[in-house]
């Protein structure tokens, strides 16, 4: 398929403007943020209960032993910073790869953000990109979290903890692109904002 299926330049005739969602926005973006440390710590506590309910103490580091403690979350911290710029990458190598064109990146005081400023993507370039990191970091924080044991396998749940909640965004575009907006649709997605546009109707049929 032509990357000129993924998007268009231009706003065709006939689409308006139904939806938009700005996490730069100071009350959306605490909103999100609220959720995230909800899901995470909803994901956190689950994941500590179903692998560690019968010896607790054994998720973490020897506790008599600082440094040891201080190493495991110094490394969680370095994971979760990379994590972090990989997650964006992610959404950028899925935009750059259906489209080819220019990517913008970011940290805001509510959100870091990947998006594709200059064009309007379809539905599928859209879900693609967004689900590209909740897919691949769940199955990259997942699989050693079960397969391992002990300190390692709960940095392994506090990642993706994290990762979970940090994608509470993504998941909420997702949701409004496969069940909320129904018709022909494109989405511009600057970064910290996207716009969802349909297709009016009487338009429709093409
Ligand atoms: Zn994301």
């Amino acid at each position: 398929m032509a990357k000129s299926d993924n998007f268009t330049r231009e706003l065709p005739a006939g689409y308006r403007l139904v939806k938009t969602v700005d996490a730069g926005d100071k009350r959306f973006g605490l909103l999100m943020n609220l959720w995230a440390f909800l899901l995470t710590a909803l994901v956190g506590v689950g994941g500590f209960l179903l692998k560690f309910r019968g010896d607790l103490g054994s998720a973490f580091p020897d506790l008599g032993n600082i440094w040891l403690f201080e190493g495991w979350l110094f490394g969680i911290l370095v994971a979760l910073i990379l994590y972090l710029v990989l997650h964006e990458l992610t959404h950028g190598a899925v935009y750059r790869l259906l489209t080819g064109e220019k990517l913008t990146f970011g940290v805001k005081l509510t959100c870091a953000y990947c998006g594709v400023p200059n064009v309007y993507v379809t539905r599928k370039t859209a879900l693609l990109s967004l689900l590209a990191p909740f897919t691949v970091f769940s199955a990259a924080f997942l699989v050693p979290f079960f397969l391992l044991s002990g300190p390692l396998s709960s940095a392994f749940l506090v990642l993706f903890a994290f990762h979970f909640g940090g994608c509470v965004g993504d998941l909420y575009d997702t949701i409004l692109l496969l069940f909320r907006l129904k018709g022909k649709l494109l989405m511009r997605d600057t970064g910290p904002m996207q716009t969802f546009y349909i297709l009016s109707d009487g338009e429709n049929d093409g």
